[in-house]
């Protein structure tokens, strides 16, 4: 046997080896790239993926966005500046959202963050918007809400403060959670998919202000 192919199985082999596992690591490396890329399929993936914008510092004492009460008036409806303003409830069932099936994306009325997707509302029977996970949690605030002789987790905008709701630990898989919240808290933007909604959360993210 002579040294070359005595030698030759074993290179062989090896050139294989690397080859192989360059080719396989290159596809995850794609894989990997793919995933990232602002085409997921969910909304909340994208989100969560994104800094904040610049306007929004959540690590302060104060809410990113300020404004007098007068500002507040001015901005909202009566129904809406109870509720999002002087943690009011509006009344289940008659109210724009608990019904409503469309796609699109709901938006804080205080500061238009947008803080829930169609593709997370669920008929919860409860007469009020109900949606099993907000599209950030960072932008989603709670505390400790013990009026009525309940003790309950209040959740608000996490931007301009805005009483939202309560959120519950009884809502479907994914999560189990009930974000059960005021549609006077709302804003409703109609989109044509979950992507033309990943679009508008993506442009509230980019936008500098
Ligand atoms: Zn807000």
């Amino acid at each position: 046997m002579t040294l070359v192919s005595r030698y030759s199985r074993p290179i062989t082999a090896l050139i294989i080896l690397i080859v192989g596992g360059f080719l396989i690591q290159h596809s995850m490396a794609e894989k990997l790239f793919s995933t990232s890329k602002l085409t997921d399929e969910t909304v909340s993936e994208c989100a969560s993926a994104c800094g904040l914008p610049s306007h929004v510092n959540l690590g302060g004492d104060r809410f990113p966005v300020l404004r007098t009460d007068a500002e507040w008036q001015e901005r909202l409806t009566d129904i809406q500046y109870k509720v999002a303003r002087q943690q009011g409830t509006e009344r289940p069932f008659a109210n724009p959202y608990h019904d409503n099936k469309k796609t699109g994306l709901y938006r804080c009325v205080g500061c238009d963050t947008p803080l829930f997707s169609s593709t997370t509302k669920f008929n919860s029977g409860t007469g009020w918007p109900s949606f099993f996970t907000p599209i950030d949690k960072r932008t989603i605030g709670e505390t400790r809400d013990v009026s009525y002789g309940m003790t309950r987790i209040e959740v608000h905008c996490a931007v301009c403060g805005s009483h939202q709701g309560h959120v519950f630990s009884d809502g479907p898989e994914p999560t189990g959670l009930r974000y059960c919240i005021n549609s006077a808290s709302l804003s409703f933007e109609a989109a044509d998919s979950a992507e033309a909604i990943k679009e508008l959360v993506e442009a509230w993210y980019r936008e500098a202000k």
